[in-house]
């Protein structure tokens, strides 16, 4: 009806729609090629979602209440959520989302030998992450905190490691051993973009834009039939961009980096929030950023946190060996910035040195 109408007065309406865009005036423009959006802020990160069409709004309002649902479910914040009484109870049997979250998150445990691992918890709570990142606080990472003593670290270590989990995907019965807890931190906000992404496609909504922090997902095509581009936040100065990853399919761009959440030791120095498993402190691999380009935003997540803590030789290799599952773009210490072949055409940079990573045995 409304596409009839828009038709049929011709240059005028195209005129107005013009007009309406650029004074900002009026919120509806999911039919007349400019997307609805709408900020929520939850899982302490700021997101916005855009969507496109003629069911957007719809889209937008079942969005939002998804991350609603999710953030209650999986927040280690608070006592109440499904994550937190399992850490309480040392286990019980499981919602359908953690039964997904928990065998994407085992199976990237094991692929990645360990290096994703949601019984890293304890450390988070050790470092005081936990502290810092809390729901509702300020986030005070430059104020000087004590770090942890190795010894500490040594005692924590022995409560970590998912291998320590048993989990019967069957009947959806998790157990933890005494000191073990879990925490999706890692991989919750993928999840929860692939989740808005299949509930936007089956609200009837024809694209959309899901971005969760450095979290970002795609789908559709937009009614003017443009690509998606993607600005890479430049870890180096994070309020500008290291360049532009172009994408003509739905995808999502998950990106880790030790830059944007870090707490200050006493002694000055920053230290991040992914930590290696094996070694309980921040991982020091090598990389400032990566960031996975895949189909599902689960596995983009769960990846991109892992190859940061692989660090840069390992990452590479990884992908040689999954080349067919994922792409990636890694701006390591020496401000390379690398990007696999099959992106090869679709990340512009003017600011480093870009070189590609090709197919081939690791
Ligand atoms: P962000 O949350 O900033 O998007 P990531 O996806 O890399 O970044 O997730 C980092 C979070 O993952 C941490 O805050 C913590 O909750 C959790 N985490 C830290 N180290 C690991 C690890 N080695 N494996 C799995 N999860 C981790
Ligand atoms: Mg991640």
């Amino acid at each position: 009806m409304r596409k009839k109408r828009h038709k049929q007065l011709g240059t005028a309406a195209v005129l107005l729609a013009a007009l309406l865009t650029l004074s900002g005036c009026g919120t509806s423009f999911g039919t007349s090629g400019e997307p609805v959006s709408r900020q929520v802020i939850a899982m302490t990160t700021v997101m916005n979602l855009k969507a496109y069409g003629k069911n957007a709004e719809k889209g937008l309002d079942d969005g939002e209440k998804e991350i609603n649902r999710l953030d209650k479910l999986l927040s280690v914040g608070s006592d109440t959520s499904e994550v937190s009484k399992l850490n309480a109870a040392g286990g019980g049997t499981v919602s359908s989302d953690l039964d997904t979250l928990l065998q994407k998150s085992l199976s990237v445990y094991r692929s990645t030998g360990g290096a994703f691992d949601i019984t890293v918890y304890p450390l988070m709570k050790l470092w005081g992450f936990t502290e810092v990142y809390s729901e509702s606080g300020e986030l005070d990472q430059d104020k000087k905190r004590d770090i942890p003593t190795a010894s500490a670290i040594a005692q924590t270590l022995q409560n970590v490691g998912a291998d320590k989990l048993s989990y019967d995907a069957e009947m959806k019965r998790l157990s933890l051993p005494a000191g073990t807890q879990i925490d999706f931190g890692g991989i919750a906000k993928g999840y929860t973009s692939q989740r808005i992404v299949d509930i936007m496609k089956k609200d009837g909504v024809t694209a959309g834009n899901i971005e969760l922090g450095g979290n970002v997902q795609v789908f559709g095509k937009k009614p003017d039939g443009s690509p998606w581009t993607i600005g890479l936040t430049d870890p180096n100065k994070t309020s500008r961009t290291m360049g532009v990853l172009t994408l003509t399919e739905g995808r999502a761009v998950v990106t880790s980096g030790g830059y944007e959440r870090y707490i200050t030791g006493k002694d000055g120095k920053k230290y991040h929030h992914i930590l290696d498993p094996k070694t309980g402190y921040p991982a020091d691999g090598g990389i400032k950023s990566v960031t996975i380009v895949c189909k599902d935003g689960t596995t983009a997540d769960a990846l991109s946190t892992a190859m940061f803590v692989l660090g840069k030789k390992k990452a590479v290799a990884y992908w040689k060996n999954h080349a067919k599952d994922f792409e990636m773009i890694l701006l390591d210490d020496d401000n390379t910035l690398w990007v696999t072949s099959g992106l090869k055409g679709q990340v512009e940079s003017t600011r480093y040195t870009m070189k590609t990573i090709k197919r081939g045995k690791a």
